[in-house]
């Protein structure tokens, strides 16, 4: 039986999953606090595709920006490797940043309840209480834990050791490059588009976002791209090593990916996209990488332990949904905790958002069917040729409404 004596909540991450738990939970009339093992989470550069459901659960949380969540753009476009235009299709959609977000919500919290540099190395539970202890030796206890430190979790490796992140066989080159950088007959081309080039293994695309600080003037945005590539484990463990050997398991800092894998992409480029993507590569001076990885939860409660966003479930980010599954699990959860039967109300969230974050885990899988090395069995590779037609791919990838297709068994 799971009771609130203190009111007191930990949460261990201080991202996406952990300021909107952190939101939810201090209006439900807990004391939160957020623990965070970066030591400033200000930009991590990357783009973010939104959809009805993360306007939806921004507004819940009263996060309203006057001068808008990101960029307005009212359709795809994919080129062909000659530049010409294999398909379109309209949708309208806004593009934002991680930086964005975060800073948005970051805004809403008291700073005495978040708390950089603590990185949590082990946790304990007993019948009432649950104690976290952080790298710096100092230990935190609560009623409650909130695991949203994403998908090399700590709080899952306490509480599943067995728990195992796959990686998927391919990896992201990427790019934010200033707009200006863009040849003007190129942006032309790009700026209003969620823009796709298809390659063998893969597919590139790109968008604009916010600039630094969040500046959302023409003139002083950013274009982010990213070009997915296979590459086996081995090949993975070379690019995640720097020039002085040390390999980086968790993701190479943007500077020190090795100069030689950075031009052998470029000269990929050369040979397999678009001439209009070739320039948007070229203007970029530092390409950085991103290995794809997913991971599957069997359950998201353990005792006083809950897992949210990607700590619980990884999806590919074909989905695109990442940060609207983080927010409404945290959303669900802050109800379940503070409802008349707690223990009913965990119950019911385990159920619904394992389902939901196993769906969407599920979808991506399909969406990327084709990246990486080719499959050898029949079914994987039937999905391949599927989801990579242009008409499926610009009208399925990154969509406004996805949970139409994720909720939806026919999917071919
Ligand atoms: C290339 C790419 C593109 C994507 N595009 C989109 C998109 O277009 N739209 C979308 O919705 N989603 C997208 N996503 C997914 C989205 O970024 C994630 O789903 C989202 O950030 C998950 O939020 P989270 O809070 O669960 O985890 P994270 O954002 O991973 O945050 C976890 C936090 O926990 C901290 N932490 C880890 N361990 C500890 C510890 N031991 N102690 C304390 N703190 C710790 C980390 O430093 C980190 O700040 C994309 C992902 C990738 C990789």
């Amino acid at each position: 039986m799971i009771t609130f004596p203190k009111r007191k909540i930990i949460i261990i991450g201080g991202s996406i999953g952990g300021l909107f738990s952190a939101i939810f939970l201090r209006r439900k009339g807990f004391d939160v606090e957020v623990f965070e093992r970066a030591d400033g989470l200000s930009d991590r550069g990357a783009g973010i595709a939104t959809q009805k459901s993360l306007h939806d659960v921004l507004a819940k949380a009263e996060v309203v920006r006057p001068d808008g969540t990101g960029v307005e753009i009212d359709g795809r476009i994919m080129f062909a490797s000659n530049g010409n235009v294999l398909g379109t299709h309209d949708m309208d959609q806004i593009m934002t940043s991680w930086g964005l977000v975060h800073r948005s919500l970051l805004e809403r919290i008291p700073s005495d309840c978040y708390h950089n540099s603590k990185s949590m190395v082990s946790l304990e539970q007993d019948a009432e209480n649950v104690y976290a202890t952080f790298e710096d030796g100092t230990t935190v206890e609560g009623d409650f834990l909130i695991g949203a430190d994403g998908t090399w979790s700590s709080t899952r490796q306490c509480v599943n050791s067995e728990a195992k992140v796959d990686y998927c066989g391919y990896f992201i080159w990427r790019g934010l490059i200033d707009e200006m950088l863009i040849p003007r007959d190129v942006f032309g081309q790009v700026s209003r588009r969620l823009t796709f080039g298809m390659a063998p293994g893969g597919h590139w695309l790109g968008y604009l976002v916010a600039g630094s600080d969040d500046d959302l003037t023409v003139g002083r945005r950013r274009f982010n791209w990213a070009w997915y590539r296979p590459g086996t484990e081995e090949f993975l463990r070379e690019l995640l090593t720097d020039e002085k050997g040390v390999y980086h398991q968790y993701g190479i800092p943007h500077g020190l990916v090795q100069k030689k894998y950075r031009n052998a992409m470029r000269e990929e480029a050369k040979r397999r996209l678009a001439p209009q993507l070739q320039e948007i590569i070229m203007a970029t001076e530092t390409p950085f990488l991103q290995p794809i990885y997913e991971y599957m939860s069997e359950r998201m409660l353990f005792g006083r332990v809950a897992l949210v966003g990607d700590a619980a479930f990884t999806a590919r980010p074909h989905v695109a949904v990442g940060v609207s599954k983080a927010a409404e699990d945290a959303l669900a959860l802050s109800e379940a905790l503070s409802c008349s039967e707690p223990n009913v109300g965990l119950r019911k969230f385990e159920r619904d958002r394992t389902e939901l974050g196993r769906a969407i885990a599920k979808w991506g899988q399909d969406l990327g069917s084709y990246c990486g090395t080719p499959a050898k069995d029949e079914a994987t590779q039937k999905k391949a040729l599927y989801y990579q037609r242009p008409e499926v791919l610009l009208s399925v990838t990154a969509a406004t409404d996805p949970s139409a297709y994720y909720l939806d068994e026919r999917k071919i």
